[in-house]
């Protein structure tokens, strides 16, 4: 029984958007980010399906609990670190590496006493300013690290783009600069690349790339979509029609009434709604696929349904597939411009509802 609601993964176009990231980045080692359940995909399929790439990043320990738990073996990095000597101790414990950003980490790190060492991503504040030493304090928490009997002797020194989506932005080449002035002359391997900095900042591959939305096969650029870099969308969103009737012009449509027909149209009802995390705010106009035709969403977004207008589908019957998004002439980049909103958030605010089949498996 198919669901009324769910996603498609398309394993093969994760894979793909990973070779794309090497293709870009030459021959660095790739930290796959797949925080906040793989950005919507599901944590633990994604994670498998990524056994290629160097090195998987979460954003919390939890989810590195989750990782290790299912028998994921490869290094896996926590961005946010520790905010606790609980979570120290937990890292340590399981061999996960932390990134290292406040002076209190410091401090829970000389007075740990655990007998196994971690190894650290220490992160530096070029310009973000949400997490990192500044460059003033950079070098001497490097030093206060290296004489750290819990820390291993190769760190990763890293920093994190504020602007790299924007691609004229002098920003990033100052972080950039200014990243690289701060570890000179200290050793270990650095990073700097999110997806943007991959796609279009070279100078910011160093030893490690950390690809996010690029590897689900989304832009980060707004007015440049994914099919400009040849990467492919990996989540498809998918419902059906569950009603189809028509209405008198003049009548409204859905919740508050806002959406009156201006003509007497087939009206289609689709089985999907903001509690599976289809935006509530996307406005009349945003387009659907009812078997492959565009139509117009019509009136407000209610928690189950959503109605679209069929008036150019009009052989339309109850049961037949709506798109989405997650498709070439559908892209969640488009959703998200007509909800004024960005990928990352319709693509993370799937819902659990929402079942998941790999792409080659058949919907039982
Ligand atoms: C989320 C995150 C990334 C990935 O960002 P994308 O824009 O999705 O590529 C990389 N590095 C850090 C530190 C992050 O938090």
């Amino acid at each position: 029984m198919t669901p009324v609601a769910y996603g498609v993964l398309d394993l093969a176009a994760l894979r793909h958007n990973l070779t794309r990231v090497r293709e870009y980045s030459g021959g660095v080692r790739v930290l796959a980010v797949i925080k906040a359940n793989a950005y919507g995909h599901g944590l633990i399929t994604v994670a498998k399906a990524l056994e290629a790439a160097d090195a998987l990043a979460v954003a919390r320990v939890h989810e590195a609990i989750e990782l290790k738990k299912e028998g994921i073996t490869q290094r896996i990095v926590v961005l946010e670190g520790f905010s606790s000597v609980e979570e120290l101790n937990v890292l340590v414990e399981n061999g996960f590496e932390a990134v290292v950003h406040n002076t209190e980490q410091l401090a829970w790190l000389e007075h740990c006493s655990q007998v196994r060492a971690i190894t650290v991503w220490l992160k530096l504040d070029t310009g973000m300013n949400r997490l990192g030493f500044s460059a003033c304090d950079f070098h001497q928490a490097y030093h206060h690290l290296v004489n750290c009997s819990v820390v291993k002797p190769a760190m990763v020194l890293m920093t994190h783009l504020a602007n790299a989506d924007l691609i004229d932005d002098m920003m990033t080449s100052q972080q950039i600069n200014q990243f690289n002035t701060s570890v000179n002359g200290l050793s270990g391997e650095k990073s700097i690349a999110n997806s943007a900095g991959i796609l279009a900042w070279k100078d910011s591959y160093a030893d490690w790339v950390r690809p996010g939305c690029m590897l689900f096969g989304v832009s980060p650029f707004l007015g440049k979509d994914s099919c400009a870099f040849n990467l492919k969308p990996v989540m498809g969103f998918y419902s059906r029609l569950i009603a189809v009737k028509s209405v008198q012009k003049g009548e409204a449509i859905g919740y508050g009434g806002q959406w009156r027909c201006e003509r007497t149209t087939l009206m289609g009802v689709v089985g999907v709604g903001y509690g599976d995390g289809y935006p509530r705010h996307a406005p009349s106009g945003t387009p659907v696929l009812v078997n492959k035709t565009r139509v117009p969403l019509i009136g407000r977004v209610s928690m189950d349904m959503l109605t679209v207008d069929l008036a150019d589908c009009p052989e339309a019957v109850v049961g037949d597939p709506v798109t989405l998004w997650g498709v070439e002439s559908l892209l969640v980049e488009e959703i998200a411009k007509y909800a004024n909103t960005i990928p990352y958030t319709l693509l993370c605010g799937i819902t659990q509802r929402v079942q998941f089949i790999n792409n080659g498996d058949s919907l039982c």
